[in-house]
């Protein structure tokens, strides 16, 4: 273990020590859990068991858990395997927006919050049948959606409700059923769990056809032989993700502190979302005039892992659709850092972030301030 400091949890969270020896001990077995043998029926039971697991995570029957290698897979299938006109919100994931291009969608607040009443409109103007998307939270902002709300609505027209819960889930408590959804897509390495491994939940009765094709796995809606390690990982992870939900709740209480303080150092720093409810973990904040992507650099030769805007656009100079979609201007989107802090996180993480996004804020006024030569 190096000493550095990673508070890039939404991007991916650290796997915990117990599931990383269930899938070493899943690897060492031998058996595919479609076959009719000693060996596939203790894979089919490893898989069955993560099944529930991740059912008893989400409020949902476990017969509606169609395993994927991931929450892109699982919203991929959700927009593109049902065949319905979907409606999306302006702040989902690219792997929504790229399921349903042409999709019209809803606006957000200045707090990064759904519209309901835009949502309405579109309900009324979109060609039947139809699916709405829309997450349960951000993975830029941690902003949490109206979801119950917006299923209740949807549902009054008919239409369906996939949501994105791959960031809230193990984040706050979820319960499908409460929400009202029919679909609802969830990925493994956000919760503790390995990477490529996910789920889509499936609701009773709701219509879906398959991507991937194949030997009929996952009642046909996802061929291919079954990642048992990666499954069984989702499963030991979405169990443990029960029992630290108070946990996690308590990480506001750090995020509090690091936002304070940040405050309290006096730069001009534009907080997002914090007019909505959020996340525990999550803070995206931005200072005029000092780059996302100059920020993620400094911090990290600090030894401070952050990111800038979602790290799946990172790498690409493009600001940030979430941000924009709030009312953020291009350059103000430019200069966003996101902060996420995970199970592992601790006060003298964000001491050392504090510390280091200090210098660089004061490195970067001081050079704004220089005169030109
Ligand atoms: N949805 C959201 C909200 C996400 O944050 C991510 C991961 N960045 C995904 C979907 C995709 O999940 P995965 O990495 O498992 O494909």
């Amino acid at each position: 273990m190096n000493n550095n400091v990673y508070l890039d949890h939404n991007a991916t969270t650290t796997t915990k020590p117990a599931v990383a020896r269930a899938v070493a001990e899943s690897l060492e077995r031998t058996g595919n859990p479609s076959s009719a043998h000693a060996p596939g029926r203790l894979a089919r039971q490893a898989v069955e068991e993560a099944r529930e697991s991740v059912a008893a995570l989400l409020g949902a029957e476990p017969g509606g858990v169609v395993f994927t290698s991931g929450g892109t897979e699982a919203n991929n299938l959700a927009l593109m395997g049902c065949a319905r006109s979907a409606v999306i919100s302006s702040v989902e994931h690219d792997s929504v927006l790229a399921s349903a291009p042409e999709a019209p969608r809803i606006p957000v607040d200045g707090a990064g919050v759904a519209d309901v009443a835009a949502l309405e409109d579109l309900l009324a103007s979109a060609p039947e049948p139809i699916l709405v998307s829309v997450m349960l939270a951000n993975n830029e902002t941690g902003v949490i959606q109206p979801v119950a709300e917006i299923a209740e609505r949807a549902r009054r027209h008919g239409a369906l409700t996939h949501c994105d819960a791959v960031q809230a889930a193990g984040k706050i408590p979820i319960d499908m059923a409460s929400l009202g959804v029919d679909l609802l897509s969830v990925s493994a390495h956000k919760i503790g769990g390995p990477p490529g491994a996910g789920a889509l939940v499936v609701g009773e009765g709701v219509d879906i056809g398959p991507r991937a094709l194949g030997g009929g796995q996952e009642r046909g809606l996802r061929g291919g032989t079954l990642n048992v390690p990666g499954i069984t990982g989702l499963g030991v992870a979405a169990r443990l993700a029960v029992d630290g939900l108070d946990d996690f709740a308590a990480l506001a209480g750090l995020r509090q502190k690091l936002e304070d303080r940040i405050r309290a150092l006096a730069p001009p720093v534009n907080f997002f979302g914090t007019g909505a409810e959020r996340l525990p973990n999550t803070s995206c904040f931005a200072l005029p005039g000092l780059m996302g992507d100059t920020q993620v650099i400094a911090l990290d030769l600090a030894g401070v892992a952050v990111s800038a805007g979602s790290a799946c656009s990172s790498g690409k100079i493009k600001a940030s659709h979430v941000l924009k979609a709030m009312g953020a201007g291009d350059e103000e989107a430019a200069c966003a850092i996101r902060v996420s802090l995970g199970w592992p996180s601790t006060e003298s993480d964000v001491g050392r972030f504090v510390e280091a996004w200090g210098e660089l804020a004061a490195r970067g006024a001081s050079q704004a301030t220089e005169p030109a030569a």
